[in-house]
């Protein structure tokens, strides 16, 4: 109920001022959020660099670009992930595309990749297209399957089919029933058995999950089928479940940091909270003038 309210609400263009202006709000929300701008990002990933973890930067806001920036950037073990509603995808899809293979092509001639996030079911038939279209010209892109939709088997077969790069993760929007599984457990068993679609096909895929059963199901599953611990690799979120983080990399798994970053951090930040009570009554806590709010939850 909680988690239907919170998602509902991250989509309010009225409350996002709101929130975004309270100075507790903002506290809160850099747990989440790297900082504001690209400098925030490279620092925040060159801490996670050096305790041997990789990182993903995403900018949630508004571009900031200069030279400095751009070559402190290139310097670090960093791809790109992005969405392609920012690209323009409500507006005009073609024109997403274009972009999305402008940004690409300069990627994949860095040797970087791009990670085109999934968004909500709306948008997940013109994501895949999109990225097989893209995929087909260079190799430098991959997306997301999210095991919470009915369809993800299929689409997921399908970009394997053309040796896309995956990212597997449950979902984190608000989904009628006719499209994903409304029950944790299925959605969780869908993510098991996805894994074990993935992870044998050879190509290098993002396990992105906090849940210490699906780490777990990963983790014996790859020591069954004698799969390289450098053929894969774990993705967590920055800022949650980081003693998981350096435990992963302390037993020999790759892991990759997801750093977002900049102004337009409420959609985001909302979906943090939905997707864990501890962090709204932390958050609602925080808001009491004077309330003892020091315990935060264990992120
Ligand atoms: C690298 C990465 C990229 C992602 N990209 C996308 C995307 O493109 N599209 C998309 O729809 N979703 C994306 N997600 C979000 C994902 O779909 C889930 O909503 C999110 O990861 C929570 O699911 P979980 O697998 O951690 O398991 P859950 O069952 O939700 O949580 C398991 C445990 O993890 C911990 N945990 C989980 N979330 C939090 C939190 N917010 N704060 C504190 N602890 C928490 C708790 O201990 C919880 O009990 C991404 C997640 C990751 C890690």
């Amino acid at each position: 109920m909680m988690r239907a309210i919170l998602l509902h609400l991250s989509e309010n263009k009225k409350l996002a001022p709101l929130i975004m202006a309270n100075s507790v709000s903002r506290r809160v929300a850099q747990r989440f959020v790297a900082g504001d701008n690209l400098d925030d990002a490279i620092t925040a990933a060159r801490e996670v660099n050096l305790a041997r973890r990789s990182a993903s930067l995403d900018l949630l806001g508004e571009n900031v670009s200069d030279e400095a920036g751009a070559r402190a950037a290139a310097e670090l073990d960093a791809n790109v992930s992005l969405k392609l509603t920012q690209l323009g995808l409500d507006l005009n899809e073609s024109l997403c595309e274009e972009l999305l293979e402008g940004i690409v092509a300069h990627a994949s001639a860095q040797g970087n990749f791009v990670r085109v996030d999934m968004e909500g079911s709306p948008y997940t038939q013109r994501t895949v297209a999109i990225v097989k279209r893209v995929r087909a010209k260079y190799d430098g892109v991959g997306t997301v399957m999210q095991s919470y939709l009915y369809r993800t088997e299929q689409d997921l077969k399908d970009l394997l089919s053309v040796g896309c790069r995956i990212r597997l993760c449950k979902g984190a929007y608000k989904e009628p029933p006719d499209v994903a599984f409304p029950k944790k457990s299925d959605v969780d068993a869908n993510y098991v058995k996805l894994m074990k679609i993935l992870l044998p096909s050879g190509v290098y895929h993002g396990i992105a999950t906090h849940d210490p059963a699906m780490i777990d199901a990963t983790k014996g599953f790859v020591k069954q089928q004698g799969i390289g611990l450098d053929r894969f690799e774990f993705q967590m979120l920055y800022g949650i479940r980081t003693d998981l983080q350096k435990q992963l990399i302390r037993e020999g798994y790759r892991l990759r940091v997801y750093i977002p970053f900049g102004t337009d951090w409420f959609p985001y930040f909302m979906r943090r909270l939905a997707e864990r009570p501890a962090n709204m009554t932390f958050f609602l806590r925080s808001l009491v003038p004077h309330s003892s709010h020091s315990d935060p939850p264990a992120f």
